[in-house]
């Protein structure tokens, strides 16, 4: 098989990540990666081999690296879960002294992680909206932290205009792009250093796995990531390394129709009565409309519904027969909650509704209906 050139369009590139195997296999091997569960492999004399030890590498985890890095067009390392790749780049990245910038409306373990452990070991630990980054002065600040859009309340900012302010002041602008994946926004052909995602969410889409990856083009960033892995000790495991490359490979198909479903509902709900507001990125009236047409290849499967209060909320997510009620997204499942239940800054009534795979039209004749019961019960 010859290899199509290489070029970094979305399609070009989810073909050519679901081959990244096939096309160097030999006669016999199978086309599933093997599941590979070892912790020590034979290494006699001169340790030269490419697996040696399973804290340093393990052939489940090259799989999936291999897979994602054409995905990323990048070299990636995965991590045990999203914030074990966020940990990696922020603890290897950042020194006494060092100004770190943190979005405030941002998953909010991120902002945890920083305020309590990089602060008490002397780093500046500063907060920004998504919003807010558009016109805030960046110089002096080591490391730009964005995630865009933002979780939950889906405002953007726009990264090859952040990357340019953040290097002009000698930083390094790490993006997380967990809610888009690669296939819905690309912040490293946008300017950004790193990318950092939790995979535990839609790339690998099927709620049994918690995973997170790190990809950058810089070698010196994933060596020190790299190296952070191998000595801190917190790796994946070769099942959930085996089962994410399992997942990733529908990404394309399941995050078309989640994406395409949640533009379907988002546009009706947007219509309701009973819905007072909605937030989603592939609404023409969305403030931020000309930086997503630029920046965003598809308006993701997060919808932010405001309902009257808290009750209405609950009510919609309980009444429905394809709604689950969990926190987390991105699975095929479509799921949702009320975010003020954990002190996001949203009204009581705001539920951010993750779209899944069910067929559009069936999942709208339910919400419509649960719209209606609503209403008769008011
Ligand atoms: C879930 C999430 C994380 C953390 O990922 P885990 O896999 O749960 O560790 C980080 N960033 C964003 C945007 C997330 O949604």
């Amino acid at each position: 098989m010859t290899s199509p050139a290489s070029h970094s369009s979305t399609d070009s590139v989810a073909a050519q990540m679901l081959h990244h195997r096939a096309d160097r296999l030999t006669p016999g091997q199978s086309l599933s990666p093997p599941l590979v569960s070892a912790s020590t492999y034979h290494l006699p004399g001169v340790p030269e081999a490419d697996y040696q030890y399973g804290r340093w590498a393990q052939p489940s985890w090259t799989e999936l690296e291999s897979a994602l890095g054409v995905l990323e067009q990048a070299d990636v390392a995965i991590f045990p879960s999203g914030m074990a790749a966020i940990s990696s780049v922020l603890f290897t990245h950042l020194d006494r002294g060092d100004r770190v910038l943190i979005p405030e409306d941002g998953y909010y373990n991120t902002r945890t992680v920083a305020e309590d452990y990089l602060g008490a070991i002397g780093v500046e630990v500063e907060l920004a909206s998504t919003r807010e980054y558009a016109t805030r002065d960046l110089s002096g600040f080591a490391l730009v932290f964005v995630e865009t859009p933002s979780n939950p309340t889906l405002d953007v900012c726009d990264i090859s205009a952040v990357a340019a302010r953040t290097h002009a002041a000698g930083g390094l602008l790490v993006v997380d792009n967990t809610t888009l994946t690669p296939l819905g926004q690309r912040p490293l052909e946008h300017g950004a250093d790193v990318v950092v995602a939790s995979d535990t969410k839609a790339l690998n889409g099927h709620s049994d796995v918690l995973a997170g990856h790190v990809a950058s083009t810089d070698p010196a960033i994933m060596e020190r990531v790299r190296t952070w892995r191998k000595l801190v000790g917190g790796i994946p495991g070769s099942f959930e390394a085996w089962l994410v490359h399992r997942g990733l490979e529908t990404l394309d198909v399941r995050f078309e129709r989640m994406c395409t479903s949640a533009g379907v509902l988002a546009e009706r709900l947007s219509n309701e009565d009973l819905v007072t507001a909605v937030a989603y990125p592939g609404l023409d009236d969305h403030a931020d409309r000309e930086v997503i047409d630029r920046q965003m290849l598809r308006a993701g499967s997060l919808v932010g519904v405001t309902f009257a209060d808290a009750a209405a909320a609950e009510a919609f997510i309980e009444k429905s027969a394809y709604i689950v009620p969990t926190t987390s997204f991105g699975g095929t499942h479509t799921t949702a909650e009320r975010r003020a239940r954990w002190g996001d800054a949203v009204p009581e009534g705001f539920v951010r509704l993750s779209v899944g795979c069910e067929p559009t039209e069936e999942l709208w004749a339910d919400l419509s209906r649960v719209l209606d019961e609503l209403r008769a019960d008011r």
